[in-house]
C-alpha cells in the first residue's frame, strides 16, 4: 500500500495480497493467496468476448476493540451465485468463497482502516474458456478472484446532497439482467451517465424507463419521510441491494411503514416537494439527494439539503456495521 492513501479515490488502492481459485473439469480448485498483480489470461477467453463476468462488493469493519467484522457476507455470496447462474457460469462454492474472503482478510488485517473507513472486498468471477466460437456456449472454465481495497470516507469533505438526472427513456441495462452484478450493465449505463454529466453537471442518472422509477447506475433509490419509506418492489429489472434490504429491515424495526411497490416519476416529483430522497449501496451507505433534474429543469428535494430521516437511517446502519449498536439481526461475521 502506498503512503498517505486517505485521499485516494474509492477502490484505487489495493491490498498487496489477493485470493484466487479456478474451475475446470467440473470442479473448483483449492484457493490460494497470491501477490496482487496481473493474471495470465488467454485472449480467446470467454469473458473478454462474450461478457461472462460478474462481481460482488461488500465491506469489513474494524471495531473500537480492534476486531474485524464482515457485513452480511453470506448474502453477498448468495447473490454472486445467483449472478453466476444467470450468466451460465460455474457457481462459486459458498464455503470456498467464504474461506477466500476470511483468509484474505486475515492476511491483510493490518490494512483494515479504522472507522469511518473499511476494507472493501471485491470478488470477481469470469469465464476463461478459450474459444472465440462460443457466443452461444457457456464457459466451462472460470476464474474466481477476491481483491481487498482499504477505503476511507466515501464523501471526502462531508456529506453533500447529490444532483440526479431523471431519465425516462433510456434503460440502464437489459431488463432481465438488472438484478445481476455483471460488467456489461455498467458499460451500458456509462454512455447515458457521461452524457448527462456533461450536459447537466449531475452526479448520477436515475433510470425510470417508461416513467417507472428504478435505480441509478450503481445504487438503489429510496423516498423517505418521517415514519414512511417508499421504494420499488423487487423484480429482475434492478439490483437487489443488500444495503437496501438492511435499511428497510432497520426502518421496520424503528416503526416505519415500508412500502415496496412500483411508483411513477410524477409520484416521486410530488413526494420531493416535502419528502426526502436517497441512494443506497455498500459504497455510499445512504446518500441524500438534493436536486432532481427533469426535462432540463432543476427541482430541489425538500429544502435541497440531506434530510434528517436520511441521516437517521444512515446512522442506524453505520452503528451496527461499526459495532456501536447491537447486531440484533446477526449480520456481522467476525474474522
Ligand atoms: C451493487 C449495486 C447496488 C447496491 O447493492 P448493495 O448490495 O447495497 O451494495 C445497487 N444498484 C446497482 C446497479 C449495483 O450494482
Amino acid at each position: 500500500m502506498s503512503s498517505n492513501p486517505r485521499n485516494a479515490p474509492f477502490g484505487s488502492i489495493l491490498s498487496d495480497t489477493m485470493a484466487i481459485a479456478t474451475y475446470r473439469n467440473g470442479a473448483w480448485s483449492a484457493m490460494e493467496l497470491r501477490k496482487t498483480g496481473p493474471l495470465e489470461i488467454h485472449p480467446a477467453a470467454h469473458a473478454l468476448h462474450y461478457g461472462s463476468t460478474c462481481f460482488e462488493g461488500f465491506k469489513a469493519y474494524r471495531h473500537a476493540d480492534g476486531s474485524v467484522h464482515i457485513f452480511r457476507m453470506a448474502r453477498h455470496i448468495e447473490r454472486m451465485r445467483r449472478s453466476a447462474e444467470a450468466l451460465i457460469l460455474p457457481e462459486p462454492d459458498p464455503q470456498l468463497l467464504a474461506s477466500m474472503v476470511t483468509t484474505l482478510i486475515d492476511r491483510v488485517r493490518a490494512d483494515v482502516p479504522e472507522a469511518p473507513g473499511a476494507l472493501y472486498l471485491r470478488p470477481l468471477l469470469f469465464g476463461t474458456m478459450a474459444n472465440i466460437g462460443a457466443a452461444a456456449t457457456p464457459s466451462t472454465e472460470a476464474c474466481l478472484v477476491v481483491l481487498a481495497s482499504p477505503v476511507w470516507d466515501y464523501f471526502a469533505g462531508g456529506i453533500r446532497p447529490l444532483k440526479i438526472l431523471v431519465e425516462e427513456q433510456a434503460q440502464r441495462c437489459a431488463p432481465h439482467l438488472g438484478m445481476v452484478k455483471t460488467g456489461g450493465n455498467y458499460a451500458a449505463a456509462m454512455g447515458p451517465t457521461l452524457a448527462a454529466r456533461k450536459a447537466y453537471g449531475i452526479d448520477q442518472v436515475l433510470f425510470c424507463p417508461g416513467g417507472e422509477v428504478q435505480e441509478t447506475g450503481a445504487s438503489n433509490f429510496l423516498l423517505i419521510r418521517p415514519g414512511h419509506i417508499l421504494t420499488r418492489s423487487l423484480d429482475p429489472s434492478f439490483l437487489h441491494g443488500v444495503t437496501r434490504d438492511s435499511l428497510l429491515t432497520l426502518a421496520r424495526d424503528l416503526g416505519y411503514r415500508v412500502e415496496e411497490r412500483v411508483f411513477s416519476v410524477d409520484e416521486m416529483m410530488d413526494w420531493v416537494h416535502t419528502g426526502e430522497a436517497a441512494l443506497s449501496g455498500t459504497a455510499a451507505v445512504l446518500s441524500g439527494v438534493g436536486t432532481l433534474v427533469r426535462n432540463g429543469n432543476e427541482h430541489p428535494v425538500a429544502d435541497g439539503h440531506v434530510g434528517p430521516e436520511t441521516l437517521k437511517l444512515r446512522a442506524a446502519l453505520v452503528a451496527i456495521q461499526q459495532g456501536t449498536a447491537p447486531d440484533s439481526h446477526g449480520w456481522l461475521t467476525r474474522v
